[in-house]
């Protein structure tokens, strides 16, 4: 079992990638603000997680420049998600900026066969196309490390937090057409990793970089 790859396509359920369905609050004078990535239907059992209702939103910074932690809170009823401070300014080249809200499109699972999953052996600078391949740079279920697993706590209480889903990048030069025909989905030569606490709506993102 290696997990579930999130692709363009209506499945069953209604996971989407992009759009602005739930409304992103952060400290003042934050720029850029963080992005919504997808919402992940909860009741797709594919998913692995323990709550089996509701939406869970992935957003996160896609400044690029980030490796720390982020944390944020969600409140399904009134469809928000808040981030914590301390605030950040980072200037983003406006031609390599993701639009924000990113384009809406419905998203369904499919396997990762093993092919396409790393190796051990596999070299340090190749370990990005294994989020690029096919399309493959949206991950649930399980993650794909790549400098290893991170123990990750919820701030609120302390226990540990379900993985939801991991997300790399495209190609800079082969764009999927998901975000645009021009534009791929890049964000650096890193991925984030989302790590939820349903008792508290908590998430907590983790960045690990080649
Ligand atoms: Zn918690």
């Amino acid at each position: 079992m290696a997990g579930y790859f999130a692709v363009p396509g209506r499945g069953e359920y209604t996971h989407a990638f992009g759009g602005s369905t739930w409304r992103i609050v952060a400290p003042a004078g934050v720029t850029p603000l963080p992005t919504l990535i997808m919402s992940l239907d909860l009741r797709d059992p594919r998913l692995g997680l323990t709550r089996r209702v509701g939406v869970l939103p992935v957003c996160a910074r896609l400044d690029g420049e980030n490796l720390e932690r982020q944390f944020y809170s969600f409140d399904e009823q009134k469809r928000t998600v808040a981030f914590e401070g301390p605030p950040w300014n980072v200037d983003v080249d406006p031609l390599d900026a993701l639009p924000n809200p990113l384009p809406e499109c419905w998203l369904d699972l499919r396997p990762v066969v093993s092919t396409e999953e790393m190796r051990e052996e596999m070299p340090r600078n190749l370990i990005p196309d294994t989020f690029s391949g096919g399309g493959g740079f949206l991950r649930v279920s399980e993650p794909e490390w790549i400098e290893g697993p991170e123990p990750v706590e919820c701030l609120g209480c302390g226990r540990h937090c379900e993985f939801a889903a991991c997300v790399g990048s495209e190609e800079y030069t082969a764009p999927s057409g998901i975000v645009s025909a021009s534009q791929s989905f890049f964000v650096g030569e890193l991925a984030t990793y989302y790590f939820c606490c349903f008792d508290c709506s908590r998430m907590v993102v983790v960045a690990q970089g080649t």
